[in-house]
């Protein structure tokens, strides 16, 4: 049996139409419905989406209780938001940190973490320094999927570097990097602020030459 993934929201990320200053943005909220019975979400978007997340899981048959793992890609406002409804998770994954209540693993994410056999978190150090992927095997969404946070911002990024270093990237250098490493790892994308999409060799080789930082 394949492992589900939803995307219950894919996120956005646009210029405030009313204020020049500012940006719109949520991020891609993502359940992993495991074939091993584990339930995992990845980022929990703004506090305020809270009934949105619960009513989008009930219609996958799952209760915020019924989540096993909590993924926050990093620990930026628009990815942690609602962590408090999972309060049953075994683990809460926020970048590199891992914990539940107060205990905290000393993991060292030179090795990814693995959740199953089939679904693990690597360290994608970026965007923030403490970044990180999920990548699940065997999906129906395609044999190996990426769920990668900021990571990408969109697929629209990647033709546009623009894009992804404009909205911010604490190690650019490293990104790019990860950003091809990921690329030659999955076959499709789930990005932070977008609609998932197919990686194909030519975004491959953009992302190579991209890597090789100037
Ligand atoms: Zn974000």
């Amino acid at each position: 049996m394949p492992n589900e993934i939803h995307v219950l929201f894919p996120g956005y990320s646009v210029p405030d139409p009313e204020d020049k200053t500012a940006m719109r943005a949520n991020c891609s909220c993502t359940l992993i419905k495991a074939s091993n019975n584990t339930n995992i979400i990845v980022d929990t978007m703004t506090p305020w989406d809270k009934r949105k997340i619960v009513e989008a899981l009930a219609t996958r048959d799952v209760k915020p209780d019924d989540i096993n793992i909590v993924v926050n890609t990093h620990g930026h406002s628009d990815h942690t938001g609602n962590n408090n409804l999972f309060v049953n998770a075994e683990w809460l994954i926020v970048g590199e940190c891992i914990s539940q209540r107060d205990k905290y693993l000393t993991y060292n994410f030179q090795v990814p973490y693995k959740i199953n056999d089939e679904v693990e978190v690597l360290s994608t150090p970026g965007h923030t320094i403490s970044c990180v992927s999920v990548i699940a095997s065997n999906c129906n969404l395609g044999n190996r999927v990426g769920i990668c946070g900021d990571l990408f911002e969109k697929e629209e990024d990647i033709a546009d570097c623009s894009i992804w270093r404009s909205a911010g990237s604490e190690d650019p250098e490293k990104q790019a990097k990860n950003r091809y490493k990921i690329s030659t790892l999955v076959d499709y994308i789930i990005p932070g602020h977008g609609m998932g999409f197919k990686v194909t060799d030519e975004m491959r080789s953009k992302l190579k030459e991209d890597s090789i930082y100037k």
